[in-house]
């Protein structure tokens, strides 16, 4: 099969996922995965390398065609991987606008967007003059001005220095209360999954072998005792 693509509805979950199968050549990759993220839910997957993060995420991006099982997720999604894939002979504000029509009307969204992750500034800049954050932070206002129901991020600080990472989590929070969408966040930095996330799920084996809700209230403080416990779960379940 491939992924069916649905209108949201404002009861039923935003992300279906039964049986998600996913073999390369010889390889089980993902072998039985369920999954149900409620609309504006922020779930974080967590997993060690190479077990299938990124092949889930792909799926429920509908970029897998070759995927098994049941799967539905919004027609109205965006994806940001830990690159930002700016393409570098456009400017800036042509990048948020990639594959959308060009007029006044999307380019005035366009630059709010811009404007929301504080880079309105940099809306005639080329790609290759921004920092690492700039760049992540333009890729997030290309997701943001679709307005997704659902917003898929693949290690989307990974390549960040830590002071800089630390500022993108707050952003990404502020942006996250007001655009609502779902958000399933891939990362490896267990701090990171428990600091942003109502939910944490770990995938091991192929399917998730663990989902916890967090109910740390917000600000969510490292030192706190609940933090520190979910984190000692969880990196228990990592191995
Ligand atoms: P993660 O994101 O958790 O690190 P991936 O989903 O990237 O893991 O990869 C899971 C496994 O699937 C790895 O062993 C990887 O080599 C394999 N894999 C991923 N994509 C392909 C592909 N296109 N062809 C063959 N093997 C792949
Ligand atoms: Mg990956």
């Amino acid at each position: 099969m491939g992924t069916d693509l649905i209108e949201p509805t404002r009861t039923n979950p935003v992300v279906v996922a039964r049986g998600v199968r996913r073999v390369f050549g010889e390889q089980l990759v993902l072998d039985g995965l369920d999954l149900d993220i409620a609309p504006g839910e922020f779930v974080a997957l967590l997993g060690r390398s190479g077990s299938g993060k990124s092949t889930f995420l792909r799926a429920l991006g509908a970029l897998d065609a070759e995927v098994e099982g049941h799967l539905r997720v919004p027609a109205q999604q965006a994806i940001v991987f830990q690159d930002p894939r700016l393409l570098p002979w456009q400017k800036v504000l042509t990048n948020v606008n990639i594959g959308r029509p060009d007029n006044a009307q999307t380019r005035a969204d366009a630059l709010a967007a811009l404007d929301e992750v504080q880079l309105a500034s940099k809306a005639k800049a080329w790609p290759r003059t921004l920092s690492g954050g700039e760049a992540q932070r333009v890729a997030l206002a290309r997701a943001l001005v679709r307005e997704p129901e659902l917003l898929l991020l693949d290690e989307p600080f990974g390549a960040l220095d830590a002071l800089t990472r630390i500022k993108m989590h707050g952003l990404l929070q502020q942006l996250v209360a007001k655009y609502r969408p779902a958000v399933l966040l891939v990362t490896h930095d267990v701090d990171e999954a428990i600091l942003l996330a109502d939910r944490v799920i770990v995938l091991t084996d192929g399917a998730i072998s663990l989902s916890s809700p967090v109910e740390i209230p917000k600000p969510r403080s490292r030192d706190s005792r609940e933090f520190n416990e979910l984190r000692r779960h969880l990196l228990t379940e990592l191995g």
